[in-house]
């Protein structure tokens, strides 16, 4: 069974990351997004096991030492992480795994899996992240505005990333990470390892 990719998903809050996901995932069916364990408060909306598994600080911790995290970060003064088993089980089975996590995460997992795909994903201008930010709803003004200025760090994080696509039109975005991905999937050093009749014609003799 050929091992699936696995796809870091970074960008500043606001970017429009988590809708883009979201359209990929209904779009491909061979993607799967992996839900991580987070301390932070549930923002209305969102759902125990679809958005995020909300947890204690103390259950976090004990996930930390037990080490089931792949990677784990504190962003805004909450703790996230991406459990072990669950990548690992759906990239054995053959699933390509997206992750969105942020840039702290995403160095862990490009320094343990050289193989992991990243792509930032970036607003037209700064104008229309504050625009988004606002519009959403779901952050006070002092949330906002923590953002806004974290914004600008982390755009300077996307040089690390193999792919950049700015999110400008929706449908556009949603079409560059589509074909990132299915051009990922197409790389000989991919294919190699699921396609054994490729892998015989390729090997010497
Ligand atoms: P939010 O609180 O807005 O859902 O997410 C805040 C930031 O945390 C975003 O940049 C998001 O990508 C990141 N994040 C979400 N889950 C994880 C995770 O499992 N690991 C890391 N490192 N970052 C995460």
């Amino acid at each position: 069974m050929n091992k699936g990719l696995l796809i870091l998903i970074s960008a500043p809050s606001g970017a429009g990351k988590t809708s883009l996901v979201s359209e990929i995932i209904d779009r491909d069916d061979q993607l799967i997004k992996s839900v991580s364990h987070t301390t932070r408060a549930k923002r209305p909306g969102e759902e125990e096991k679809i958005d995020y598994f909300f947890t204690t600080e103390k259950e976090f911790n004990r996930m930390v030492s037990n080490s089931d995290f792949i990677e784990h970060a504190a962003v805004f003064g909450n703790f996230y992480g991406t459990s072990k088993n669950y990548v690992e089980e759906n990239l054995d089975s053959g699933l390509d795994v997206v992750l969105e996590i942020d840039w702290q995460g995403a160095q862990q997992l490009q320094s343990v899996m050289p193989d992991a795909i990243s792509i930032f994903i970036a607003p037209p201008t700064k104008q229309e992240l504050e625009n988004r930010l606002r519009k959403r709803g779901k952050d006070s003004e002092e949330t906002i505005s923590i953002r806004l200025s974290q914004a600008s760090s982390d755009m300077k994080k996307a040089i690390n990333y193999n792919y950049v696509v700015i999110n400008d039109s929706f449908e556009t975005a949603t079409n560059q990470l589509l074909t990132i991905i299915n051009a990922e999937r197409l790389k000989t050093s991919h294919q190699i390892k699921s396609n054994e009749t490729l892998a015989s014609l390729l090997s010497p003799k």
